[in-house]
Parts: structure tokens; C-alpha cells; sequence
């Protein structure tokens, strides 16, 4: 049986729905009344108000989020925790956001003097931190990050993506916070893959490559944007959600294979052997890689098959160097989340101690050397390497200690461990000083 409530006489001023109808009724001054259903409703207008799109506040200017902007000194000293050597980048960079940040943050310097967009080239080959850097930047300075691929895009109506679907994916980060995906960063990698398609027959138009570097053009650039949500979240009313991409840092990397036989033609060098030939160990030919790249222009960015506009939106041009063989070792054991720290921290979990010998770490650097895929091959490498063990790790709880040799890694020997005592004690200092 169901129980009817009484009214009470009292109507929502609202919807006009009378007590007994609603499930609560709040009431005010004199005889305004709101109900439950209505308070509901307000707050989802409210909310949607709030992730408005810019064009809503248009003109009026809102404070950067960030509490403080972090000098360049101290971006840098954050990179320094994660990314191993890239110095010059790394200072470049740090510079290059503080700058467009600081713009952001002062808009009176914006209407007088016309600070550029500091737009960010990453020039170097795989594997060597471009990603890790866009994406740390976008950690220390607590702003949503984005990554899209270059080859995925075509020119609006073509098969493929939309240039706009980069921002949809900062639109997703912020869980369509329009206003916080409007001061993110995105990074668009193989950006050299869309240079214009050398040999192109006339007959067929370059949708993937000139086509793409026009349509990102004026999203580079500054402009409101129409997003469509499709894919994403239903957004009320709207079919696009515009943003405004002129406070976006927008990141794009690439490898450029083959930009330095063209810088070094036009310095008048003669052509040097295709990069990362070199055999493991040797790092001279890296060397010359990361100084020729070091002296790139944009001239050599056009000559590659970049169009001209579009080099000139990314004012800031940096290079990553491949990394050597000590910067490799350096990249295992250092950075913040190092893998051997990942590794050992693992270990730890089960009650054992997990060790490389220097040789065996030296080993793993030379092999990921071998690979010509810079640091992402080292992380393929421990992984075959530590398979088995892994696998057996948590089936053992007596506490014991893995020494990891180069035989382990170069021969595949199998692991084996020995029994400690008290290792429990043994960890807990460690433990401890980790959590003051
Ligand atoms: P890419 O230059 O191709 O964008 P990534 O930044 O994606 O390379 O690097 C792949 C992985 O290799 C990263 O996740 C990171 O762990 C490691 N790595 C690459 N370069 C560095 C570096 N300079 N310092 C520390 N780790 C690095």
C-alpha cells in the first residue's frame, strides 16, 4: 500500500507543483517555496554554466588558475627530476612556458605589447624525450595535456580526423571544463609527417599533409574553435563547443629524418651517413646528429616540406639529442619513476631486494643502443629479461635478494636469488626514510 502525503498547502513557486507531489519543499521569505526537483535542475544549469564555453566571457579577462607562475629556474629544476641530459631544451623550454604563461597571466601586457604565442618545436629522433617533456611541463605547471598524432589527421572533410579532434582530447582531460582545457597543452607528435608529399601528382590534393599543416594553421595561431563533442560526453544544447585556442600551448615533435643531410647541404658540408648507423658503443655519429640539428633554421623546416606559415607558428624550435650510452644508463636509474626504481619497488612489495650490477645496467644501454629506438627500448628489454621472475615473485614470501648481472641480461641466464635474514628489519629503515 502506498502512503499519500498530506499537502500541507505549499507550491513550489517554481514549477508550481504542490507539496505532497515533491519529495521536499524548501521554503523562503513570505510564501516563496522551491521543491526538490526544481533545486535539482537549477544546479545543473549552474554547472553547465560554469564549464561554459570563452565566448561567453569574451573580454573579460580571467586570471591565470595557477597560484604562482614557476620562474624558468625552477621549471627547470622539476624537469631535471624527470628527464635525463636535453639541457639546452630543457632551459629553452622552460623559458618558452614561463613566457606564455606569464602572457596569459597579464593581460594588460597583452593588450599593449603583442606578446607571441610561444608555439613549441621538439626536433629529434624517437625515443628520446619529446613526449616526456610536453608531458612533464604540463605536470609541473598542474595544466591539462592532450596528445594527438600528427598522421591521423586530414583536412576537414576528408576520411581520417579533424584537426579539432586535439582539442576534444583536452576537452576529455577536463572532463569538458571548457575554460581549464583553454590555458592546457597539447602535444601533436610525427609532426613531420604531414610535410607536403613530395611527388605529388597534381591530380590528387594533399589531404594529409599540406592540408593538415593549413587546417592547424589558425588553431596554432589563436581562434575559436568549433569542437564537435561527438565521441565524447552529450553536451546539452550545443551541437560544437567553441573554444578559444590562443591561450593553448600547443607542442608538436617529430623525428625529421633526414632534416640534417638538408641543413647540412646548405651549410656546405657534405652529406652525413643516415643517422643512428652507428655501430653500439660508438656514439660519434649521434653527436653529429644532435650538432647538426642544433643548427637548424627555419629555411631547412621548409625545405623538409613544412609550408612556411606554418614554421612561423612555432617560433620556439628546439632539438633533442640522441641519447648516449651513460645518459641511457642514466635514464634506468635517476629519473623520478626510473624503471630500475619501479622494478625495486615491486620487489620490495614482495619482500625481496632487487639489485643490477653496473655491468648489467651498461649492458641494457648498449642493447637498447643496438635498438635505434633511444630509452623506449630499454624498458622492452628489462621486461624479457625480468619476465620469469616476475611471473614467480609473488608465489615466494620467505625474504630473499635478486642480483641482476650483464650474463643475466646478455646470455638470458636464468635468475636465481638467495635467502636473506631479517630483511623485513633491513627494509624498514629504508621504508621510513622515505616517508619522512
Ligand atoms: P619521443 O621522443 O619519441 O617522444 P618519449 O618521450 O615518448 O620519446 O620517450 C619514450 C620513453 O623513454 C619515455 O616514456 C621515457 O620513459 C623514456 N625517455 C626518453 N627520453 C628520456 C629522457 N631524456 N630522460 C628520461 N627518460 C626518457
Amino acid at each position: 500500500m502506498t502512503s499519500r502525503k498530506k499537502s500541507d498547502g505549499r507550491i513550489c513557486t517554481f514549477c508550481t507543483k504542490s507539496s505532497e507531489m515533491v519529495a521536499n519543499m524548501i521554503s523562503g521569505p513570505g510564501k516563496v517555496c522551491i521543491c526538490n526537483e526544481c533545486v535539482e535542475i537549477c544546479n545543473q544549469i549552474l554547472k553547465v554554466e560554469k564549464k561554459r564555453p570563452y565566448k561567453t566571457t569574451r573580454g573579460v579577462h580571467r586570471p591565470y588558475p595557477l597560484k604562482r607562475l614557476l620562474t624558468p629556474r625552477e621549471i627547470k629544476e622539476q624537469l631535471d627530476l624527470y628527464v635525463v641530459g636535453q639541457e639546452r631544451t630543457k632551459r629553452a623550454l622552460s623559458v618558452a612556458v614561463n613566457n606564455h604563461y606569464k602572457r596569459i597571466m597579464n593581460p594588460v601586457l597583452d593588450a599593449q605589447v603583442e606578446i607571441e604565442k610561444s608555439n613549441i618545436l621538439l626536433i629529434g629522433p624517437t625515443g628520446c624525450g619529446k613526449t616526456l617533456l610536453a608531458r612533464t611541463l604540463a605536470k609541473i605547471l598542474d595544466v591539462p595535456f592532450a596528445i594527438g598524432d600528427a598522421t591521423t589527421l586530414t583536412e576537414a572533410g576528408y576520411v581520417g580526423e579533424d584537426v579539432e579532434n586535439l582539442l576534444l582530447k583536452l576537452l576529455h582531460e577536463t572532463d569538458f571544463d571548457v575554460e581549464r582545457a583553454e590555458r592546457g597543452i597539447v602535444f601533436i607528435d610525427e609532426i613531420d609527417k604531414i610535410s607536403k608529399t613530395q611527388n605529388n601528382p597534381s591530380i590528387t590534393r594533399d589531404v594529409s599533409g599540406e592540408g593538415v599543416q593549413q587546417a592547424l594553421l589558425k588553431m596554432l595561431e589563436g581562434t575559436i574553435s568549433n569542437v564537435p563533442p561527438q565521441g565524447g560526453r552529450k553536451h546539452p544544447e550545443q551541437e560544437y563547443i567553441q573554444m578559444d585556442t590562443r591561450h593553448i600551448l600547443f607542442i608538436c615533435g617529430g623525428a625529421f629524418d633526414g632534416l640534417e643531410n638538408i641543413i647540412a647541404r646548405r651549410r656546405g658540408k657534405k652529406q652525413m651517413g643516415f643517422k643512428l648507423d652507428a655501430p653500439a658503443g660508438v656514439d660519434m655519429d649521434e653527436m653529429e646528429l644532435g650538432d647538426t640539428l642544433d643548427m637548424v633554421e627555419p629555411e631547412d623546416l621548409i625545405e623538409f616540406g613544412m609550408i612556411p606559415e606554418f614554421v612561423g607558428r612555432l617560433p620556439v624550435q628546439c632539438v633533442v639529442r640522441p641519447l648516449m650510452h651513460d645518459q641511457l644508463v642514466q635514464v634506468l636509474t635517476e629519473p623520478k619513476n626510473a624503471l630500475i626504481r619501479q622494478y625495486k619497488k615491486l620487489f620490495e612489495m614482495e619482500n625481496a631486494r632487487l639489485e643490477f650490477t653496473p655491468s648489467a645496467l651498461s649492458e641494457v644501454a648498449r642493447l637498447a643502443l643496438e635498438k635505434k629506438t633511444g630509452a623506449r627500448g630499454l624498458r622492452q628489454i628489462l621486461e624479457n629479461v625480468m619476465l620469469d621472475v616476475m611471473f614467480d615473485l609473488p608465489s615466494r614470501k620467505e625474504p630473499r635478494e635478486y642480483a641482476i648481472t650483464d650474463r643475466h641480461i646478455r646470455n638470458g641466464e636464468p635468475i636465481t636469488f638467495r635467502l636473506l635474514k631479517g630483511m623485513k628489519d633491513e627494509l624498514e629503515p629504508e621504508a621510513k626514510k622515505e616517508a619522512s
